[in-house]
C-alpha cells in the first residue's frame, strides 16, 4: 500500500514512531501481561505514566510552579464551559477576542453564563484577511478575563500578539501547543482538545494558574470544577487512561525531536514550503495575509471550485488524505501538525503541481 500523509485537522496524524510503540506493547505493557487499559488507573503503574507525562510536558512548556497541569474530558468544548464557570467569581463580563470559527463557539457558550464583549479583530490588508495588532484591541476594563484563541484550525489564522491587559488571559491552544514555544508565565489559563498535537481524541489539557482556582460557581458540574481536579489530580472520575498514556509517548517524542525549538523549525519548513508554492501559483490561493497565517492548517482554494472533488478524489489516490476544507468554508484545508513530515508537505505540492498543470 502507498504510504498515506493524512491532512486531517483532527483526529489528525500521531507520530507513526509513537504508534509502533503502543503497537508492540499493546497487549503486553511493561510486562504486566496485560494492555495499559486495563489496570486501574490508581495502580503504581499508571501513576508512573502520569507522573512522566506531566514531568515531560512542564519540560516541554517550561511551565512554572504555580501553574498546575489538568488532565480533563470533554474536550475544548467543555472548556468553553468550564473557562466561565471556573474563573468569573461574582464578575460578569469576560472580554472574547473574535478572529473565527472556534472564538465564536466560544462566545456563544460563554453567553450562558456572562456577557461576553465580544472584540472584534479581523481586518483586511491588500484584500488579505489579517488580524488587528494587540494595542488596537478594544477590551473592556469590566473584563474578568480575556480569552482568545490563537490559531483559528477552520480559518487557517493565527495569531501572534497577546491581549495587552493585565487581566488573566485564557488561551484555546487546542491547535497551538506544541507546536512552537510559548511562554506559559504570561497566560492565566491554557486548553486544548488533544485530537492534533499531544494524541488521541478524549482527553483535554488544562493549564491553570494556581491564583485562579477557587472562584467556582456552585451550579458548576464538579467534573468540570479546576480546584476539585487539582486536589483529586484529574482522577475526580475515571479518566481516559489509554489517551493519557499515548500523549505521555507524543511528549517524550517531541522531547527525542528537539522539543518546542525543534517543532517551531519543523513546522515553519512545512508550512512555507506550502504557502510559497500556493503564492507562485495562479491555480491556488490563500487568503490570509502573511503575518497571521496558520502554521498549522493551510485552507486552499482552487481557482475553478468545480475541480474540487476532482482533486480530492486524485490526493486520495496519491495518500494525501482530508483534505476537504470544513464544511464552513469549503475549499482545501491541508493540516499539518507536528506529526505530519516534511515529506508529507513535499508530496502534496508535488501533487497540487501536476494537477495545476493538467487542469489549469
Ligand atoms: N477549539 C479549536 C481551536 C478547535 O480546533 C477545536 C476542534 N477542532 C475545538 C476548539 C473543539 O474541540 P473539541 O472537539 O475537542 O471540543
Amino acid at each position: 500500500m502507498e504510504k498515506v500523509f493524512n491532512f486531517s485537522a483532527g483526529p489528525a496524524m500521531l507520530p507513526h514512531d509513537v504508534l509502533a510503540k503502543a503497537q508492540a506493547e499493546l497487549t503486553n505493557w511493561n510486562d504486566n501481561g496485560t494492555s495499559v487499559m486495563e489496570i486501574s488507573h490508581r495502580s503504581k503503574e499508571f501513576l508512573s505514566v502520569v507522573a512522566d507525562a506531566e514531568k515531560n510536558l512542564r519540560e516541554l512548556l517550561s511551565i512554572p510552579d504555580n501553574y498546575h497541569v489538568l488532565f480533563c474530558h470533554g474536550g475544548a468544548r467543555a472548556q468553553f464551559a468550564a473557562v466561565p464557570m471556573n474563573l468569573l467569581g461574582s464578575a460578569t463580563i469576560a472580554d472574547y477576542v473574535d478572529a473565527g470559527y472556534w472564538a465564536q463557539s466560544a462566545i456563544t457558550e460563554a453567553k450562558k453564563y456572562c456577557t461576553p464583549n465580544t472584540v472584534s479583530v479581523i481586518t483586511e490588508i491588500d484584500g488579505l484577511k489579517a488580524v488587528l495588532p494587540a494595542k488596537d484591541w478594544n477590551l473592556s476594563a469590566d473584563a474578568e478575563y480575556v480569552h482568545f484563541c490563537p490559531n483559528e484550525t477552520i480559518d487557517g489564522i493565527e495569531i501572534r500578539d497577546l491581549p495587552v491587559t493585565d487581566k488573566p488571559i485564557v488561551a484555546d491552544m487546542s491547535s497551538t501547543i506544541l507546536s512552537r514555544p510559548i511562554n506559559v508565565s504570561e497566560y492565566g489559563v491554557i486548553y486544548a482538545g488533544a485530537q492534533k498535537n499531544i494524541g488521541p481524541a478524549g482527553i483535554t489539557l488544562v493549564i491553570v494558574r494556581d491564583d485562579l482556582l477557587g472562584k467556582a460557581k456552585e451550579y458548576l458540574p464538579e467534573f468540570l470544577n479546576y480546584k476539585t481536579l487539582v486536589e483529586k489530580e484529574s482522577m475526580f472520575n475515571t479518566p481516559p487512561t489509554f489517551a493519557w498514556y499515548l500523549a505521555g509517548e507524543v511528549f517524550k517524542w517531541v522531547l527525542e525531536k528537539g522539543g518546542l525549538e525543534g517543532m517551531r523549525e519543523h513546522n515553519e519548513h512545512k508550512a512555507s514550503l506550502l504557502y510559497d508554492y500556493i503564492d507562485s501559483s495562479s491555480f491556488y490561493s490563500n487568503g490570509v495575509h502573511p503575518n497571521n497565517r496558520s502554521l498549522m492548517n493551510v485552507p486552499f482554494l482552487l481557482a475553478n471550485p468545480e475541480l474540487d472533488a476532482l482533486f480530492l478524489e486524485q490526493a486520495k489516490a496519491k495518500g494525501l488524505h482530508s483534505l476537504k476544507g470544513h464544511r464552513a468554508v469549503g475549499g482545501m484545508r491541508a493540516s499539518i501538525y507536528n506529526a505530519m513530515p516534511l515529506e508529507g508537505v513535499q508530496a502534496l505540492v508535488d501533487f497540487m503541481k501536476v494537477f495545476e498543470k493538467e487542469n489549469a
